[in-house]
């Protein structure tokens, strides 16, 4: 398998890379539950990293060659289950990053997969179909032997779509050669896709929110919502916030933002975007930045874009009581620490974002059986494990409480790390039955 040690380091700073951020967290919920530092070095290494070379022709003519990875992190508790992203970012550092909270998210929400991701290099936003089809199908050949069914079971994640998951399925089964459509999810309908999938991210970030409301009093009606990255799993979220009273203040997206205080309606928010690929001018809004949702006044917070966003530079500048983390990483390590001692209750990525790899589980379930279900199933079904998965961090959150004299969210452990102690217990429970440690 081809290897390259040239790898870029997504660097969250001078020092530190994002890997060792977001390890910090599994140190600290490490440290709770007294596990032992040979374990945290075990889950501190993805158990396997692949690194191909995809040469793609062209429209114009001349081959260009893209890097790509598959990365598994750990495979305790099942194959493993993480999505595919395309972006000029990525690399080796981020897609282990990714990997590993695949292994904390897949923990956290029950579903029986351990954790990976992958990726490559490259910039859809300026890539044709076709372009894009033949980096997919070139992808697919390179890892198929690494990914399947029972082993590593890819889905979409930033820059990926349904189609994309279409080229990839038809690609994987013609090398082995076999109809194996649980080898990927999040498919087209057509071709075994779950109902529900493609809102499954935004629906499950609904129901947290629900659940946090209730936990901490948050009343929503009328609660001002700023949501930064509005693309494929904000938008489902939008909507059902702003049917239960919400006021949609801000937005963004890689090319800016939109801002009313009077609030801004989904639907048509969607459509201009549709129309012109940017929420930048939405009609009776004030233009803002793509940065700018993380610190406008609201009280409700949804980061549904990148990593690294909230920051020990603004997180003292987040005005929300709440964030909801759509987004895989949003916040570091040193924001999180301010925005807990601030009162800020911030419901964690590998909570917040599972809806999506859960409706993912059923679609494999599914495709296994050869048997579908109603979309109203499946939104009970999720709805039901976001809910078990809530109550399982909150009762963690309480048991390990750190100071009782101090106001209910300050007392609580925070929920990151009560989310990290919930998934740890489980892939160490995994991990000693198997022998492996
Ligand atoms: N990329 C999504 C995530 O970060 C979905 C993964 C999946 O469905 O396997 O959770």
């Amino acid at each position: 398998m081809p290897q390259f040690t040239n790898v870029k380091v997504s660097k969250v700073s001078e020092q530190t890379s994002l890997f060792e951020e977001a390890l910090k967290p599994l140190k600290r919920a490490a440290n709770i539950v007294n596990l032992e530092p040979d374990v945290v070095e075990v889950l501190s290494n993805p158990e396997q990293m692949l690194i191909v070379s995809i040469p793609v022709k062209m429209d114009d003519g001349r081959i260009k060659v893209f890097t790509g990875y598959r990365v598994r992190h750990n495979t305790s508790r099942g194959p493993a289950k993480g999505g595919i992203r395309y972006h000029p970012g990525v690399c080796l550092d981020e897609v282990k990053s990714l990997a590993f909270w695949m292994s904390v998210k897949n923990g956290v929400v029950g579903v029986p997969f351990g954790g990976g991701k992958g990726g490559i290099t490259c910039n859809p936003k300026k890539m044709s179909e076709g372009e894009l089809e033949r980096l997919t199908r070139g992808f697919a050949a390179r890892i198929a032997k690494f990914v399947g069914l029972d082993q590593d079971i890819p889905a979409p994640d930033v820059g990926t779509t349904a189609q994309i998951m279409g080229w990839f399925t038809d690609e994987y089964c013609k090398i082995v050669g076999k109809i194996v459509p649980g080898v990927i999810t999040a498919k087209p309908l057509s071709i075994g896709g779950s109902k529900g999938r493609g809102t499954a991210t935004g629906r499950g970030a609904f129901f947290a929110t629900l659940e946090a409301a209730k936990t901490f009093n948050i009343p929503l009606k009328g609660a001002r919502v700023s949501i930064q990255g509005y693309g494929n799993v904000a938008r489902p979220i939008a909507r059902d916030l702003y049917e239960m009273g919400c006021k949609i203040v801000a937005v963004s997206d890689s090319t800016g933002g939109a801002y009313n205080p009077k609030g801004m309606h989904p639907i048509e928010l969607t459509k201009f975007k549709t129309r012109t690929r940017s929420v930048k001018g939405f009609p009776g809004s004030k233009e803002i930045t793509t940065i700018d949702p993380i610190t406008v006044d609201c009280d409700i917070l949804i980061p549904a874009a990148l990593e690294n966003q909230i920051t020990k530079k603004n997180a003292n500048n987040v005005k929300a009581k709440l964030i909801i983390e759509e987004a895989n990483g949003p916040t570091t390590p040193e924001a999180d620490k301010i925005l807990h001692e601030r009162g800020t209750i911030v419901v964690p990525d590998v909570l917040a974002n599972a809806g999506g790899v859960t409706v993912s589980y059923f679609e494999w379930v599914q495709n296994r059986m050869g048997y579908y279900w109603s979309d109203e199933e499946v939104d009970e079904k999720l709805k039901q494990a976001i809910h078990k998965a809530f109550k399982a961090v909150y009762q963690n959150a309480q048991q390990y409480q750190v100071d009782s004299s101090k106001a209910p969210q300050q007392s609580l452990m925070d929920l990151r790390t009560a989310a990290y102690v919930t998934a740890i217990k489980k892939i160490v429970d995994a991990m000693r039955a198997l022998g492996r440690i």
